[in-house]
């Protein structure tokens, strides 16, 4: 659909006729139910529109419907709607709910997505101006890291003072406030190698674009650039976006609020229909770099904005938003809102006392068989972690009881070992450029391909500023190897040919076994001993078939990448739901179990130590938007000792418990330990990850696009480039002339073939070698 068709005209407003009034007074069926103020928000279609309000006010219900008015009315088609959500579920959701509103499925929403999918989208359309290939991969973090740390060993830094993982961190940083290298700010450059931040920063961006790769960062910074860079693209963008909507306002970075200002705008420079709701309260994302200020701007941002305020909670029972709204009101910096549900009281929120995690894991289970047992669904049921270390008890626990359940928020299985192994096989097929995932399962299962063919192989590719396997490809022609390892090497390349000639006949459903099978990785697992090595054999049977969905290779890698809670959805099967508190933004659930809420992990002690108040206040919002998750009853606990790192700790309960209002709490009895609340000290060792979508990385990369094999177009460009370097550049070596090769001594050049030479060895007589390896003596 091109941007420029004519729009479709808005309905005529009614007139002053009968039939016109009785039409009027017939509103439509999705528009029942709301509130007056949720209804002034649904039908102001034209212009900005904040609808700023608490937790479970219909914020989202707003938007929805908003969505299926425009639809219905004939405002816009689906596709010339951008609309935001802060989950792929949330937006699958939306999708799904806009549907039955209108009565008929919804197609064409092409723009419905979380900002990652949606810059993406517009990457893959724009590559080129970015400087990349339509095929680009999309590297998750650990890819990232590695792929720094070889950034600063190259450079000669030293990685145990300045490690990778503090400068990935840095670089999304700058990235998130729309940071490209050099406007990296002199002082922030120092925080990294003595000033070398913004260097080794432009050193990444560069290796990516060698790699034909970006990060998740890059997916909006990368964007923003294109739209500023070129007029046109934007034009295009803001006059097919007729309608922007976006959810969870309050956790829009500098980048994403940037891109949606350019965005929202029209061709004229006047705010366009944008309309954001969020809540103030619930900014859970501080430490990522979200800004609450963009929501307190906005009125600034979009002159003439209409700011609906919602006031009345439609999800949770009386005590539980007594609760909820008491401990947030600790917090100082809030605009402060009145919360108010016409519901009943409803049971108190529960607060318990375990000895230990273990039978906090225990009590939690029991009480969900309880309430099984009473006929609540296990889907109504949800139990949500500060951190993620946190799930694995409760995991061993639902796995003992032979309870269902889901995790949620972070695609688990995708991260397992196996299955990043496979993937890398399916990444290299796809897209043989793609270095980290050639670099994981070169040697894996072992061929004899070890650190000594890869120092090689990556001399060769830095130099030439090529991929490995292409770097690989003209290492073998030559004797730079060892003949065994250059037999192995020689020999996983014909098995990626041969794989690549059956991409296009064979469906990848069969070919991914194959792959496994050839490659010995699925014999690497039998031939393991250890106790986990059948499970793993069962994930990869998995693995083949989660991708029957999807029409190719190609399509699956894309949806891994961008999928944050892939679990979930295909079974039909009732599950209770686990997931970290900063993935259960937005959800709701009849039962929620609060685990954990003791100093050091709940208030986290790293939020405490790196940000003081702010972190405290942070933490508070996230105890608020757990609690309001919960609609028909919420559950507090705490250890009394907690097992970090092999050693016990004794532990204090929260302060958010002490900060709870008396009045709407029940203290439980629970087994072993009488709630012996304040005794013994702790203080949690902070090595424990913030819980987040991003410390359980669903993003795996991927290639949206069959890349053609690395011996015909893309690479033989690349190959045109080394061969155009060695014949006429700095490495021009002429027959005859004396070497020296750090392997092979030193020699006398016989024959050269592009950047192949035949040198005569005076102790290991004739080699074919790469130029590259060779100095002039
Ligand atoms: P959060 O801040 O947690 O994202 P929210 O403001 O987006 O919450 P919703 O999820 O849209 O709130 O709504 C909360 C619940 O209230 C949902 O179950 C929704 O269907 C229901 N709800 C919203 N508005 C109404 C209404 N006018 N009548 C009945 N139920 C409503
Ligand atoms: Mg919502």
């Amino acid at each position: 659909m091109s941007a420029r068709n004519a729009p479709l005209e808005p309905p005529a407003p009614p007139q002053g006729g009968i039939a016109a009034r009785a039409r009027a007074a017939a509103a439509p069926p999705y528009l029942d139910g709301l509130n007056p103020e949720q209804r002034e928000a649904v039908e102001t279609t034209d212009g900005p529109v904040l609808v700023l309000a608490g937790a479970g006010t219909g914020k989202t219900r707003v938007l929805t419907t908003r969505i299926a008015h425009i639809l219905a009315t004939g405002r816009a088609r689906p596709g010339q709607i951008l609309a935001v959500t802060f989950t792929n579920k949330a937006a699958r959701e939306m999708k799904h709910r806009i549907g039955s509103l209108i009565g008929q499925s919804v197609e064409g929403m092409a723009w419905l997505g979380t900002f990652h999918a949606i810059g993406v989208k517009i990457l893959r359309t724009h590559a080129e101006l970015a400087g990349l290939k339509r095929n680009f991969t999309i590297l998750d973090t650990d890819d990232q890291i590695r792929l720094l740390k070889q950034i600063i060993q190259a450079e000669n830094i030293d990685d145990k003072r300045w490690p990778a993982r503090q400068l990935a961190s840095h670089i999304d940083g700058w990235k998130n406030r729309g940071m490209t290298p050099d406007k990296v700010p002199q002082g922030e450059a120092f925080a990294f190698a003595n000033g070398r931040g913004a260097e080794l920063y432009q050193m990444y961006q560069d290796r990516l674009r060698v790699l034909n790769a970006v990060d998740f960062g890059d997916l909006l910074l990368e964007t923003l650039d294109i739209l500023h860079k070129h007029p046109d693209v934007l034009a295009e963008y803001q006059r097919r976006f007729r309608y922007v909507l976006v959810d969870e306002y309050q956790d829009t970075n500098v980048v994403q609020y940037l891109w949606l200002k350019l965005l929202a705008r029209r061709e004229d420079g006047n705010p366009g229909n944008i309309a954001c709701v969020g809540d103030d309260d619930q900014s859970i994302y501080g430490w990522r770099g979200a800004d609450v200020d963009n929501i307190l701007r906005f009125e600034k941002d979009f002159p003439g904005a209409k700011v609906v305020r919602l006031e009345r909670n439609y999800r949770s029972k009386a005590h539980i938003l007594t609760a909820a709204s008491h401990l947030i009101a600790h917090n100082e910096g809030r605009l402060g809102k009145t919360l108010h549900t016409d519901d009943d009281d409803g049971e108190k929120v529960m607060v318990a006392c375990a000895w230990d995690s273990e039978e906090e894991a225990r009590l939690i289970g029991e009480e969900i068989e309880r309430l099984q047992r009473g006929g609540e669904s296990l889907n109504e049921i949800a139990i949500l972690v500060r951190a993620s270390f946190q799930m694995r008890e409760f995991e061993d626990r639902f796995v003992t009881l032979g309870l269902p359940y889901r995790v949620i928020g972070g695609p688990r299985f995708y991260e397992r070992a196996e299955i990043r192994d496979a993937m890398a096989y399916f990444r290299v097929l796809v897209q043989p450029a793609d270095d980290l995932a050639f670099e994981r399962i070169v040697n894996t299962p072992r061929r004899g391909l070890g650190d000594a063919t890869l120092k090689i192989l990556h001399a060769y590719a830095r130099a030439n500023s090529v991929p490995l396997i292409q770097a690989a490809a003209v290492i073998i022609e030559t004797e730079e190897l060892k003949p065994k390892p250059r037999k192995s090497l020689r020999d996983v390349l014909d098995m990626f040919e041969r794989w690549r000639n059956e991409l296009d006949s064979t469906a990848h459903t069969e070919l991914a076994p194959i792959i496994l099978d050839e490659s010995g990785y699925t014999q690497m697992w039998l031939d393991d001993k250890s106790p986990d090595a059948p499970g793993r054999l069962e994930n990869l049977k998995e693995l083949v078939r989660s991708m029957e969905p999807y029409e190719s290779m190609a399509g699956f890698l894309e949806h891994v990448s961008l999928v944050m809670d892939a679990e979930t959805g295909a079974e039909q099967e009732e599950k209770v739901s686990l997931m970290t508190l900063h993935s259960a933004k937005g959800l709701e659930f009849d039962t929620v179990f609060l685990p954990g809420w003791e100093e050091g992990l709940f208030p986290h002690q790293r939020a405490l130590d790196e940000s003081g108040k702010s972190g405290l206040e942070e933490e508070r919002r996230l105890a608020y938007v757990g609690i309001t998750r919960a609609k028909e009853r919420a559950r507090l606990y705490f250890a009394s000792n907690r097992r970090i790192h092999g050693l016990w700790q004794s532990s204090i309960p929260s302060r958010f418990l002490d900060e709870l209002p008396a009045s709407a709490v029940e203290v439980a009895e629970t087994g072993s330990v009488s709630g012996n609340w304040g005794y013994g000290a702790s203080r949690f060792d902070n090595r424990e990850s913030f819980s987040s979508p991003y410390d359980t990385p669903g993003w795996q990369r991927a290639q949206s696009r069959k890349a053609s094999g690395y011996r015909t177009s893309q690479p033989r460009m690349i190959e045109g480039e080394i061969i155009a370097r060695s014949s006429g550049g700095a490495s021009a070596f002429e027959k005859g002339e004396r070497v020296f090769h750090q392997k092979f001594g030193y020699g006398k050049i016989m024959s050269i073939d592009g950047n192949k030479m035949t040198v005569d060895f005076e102790k290991a007589g004739s080699k074919r070698v790469i130029d590259s390896f060779l100095e002039k003596q």
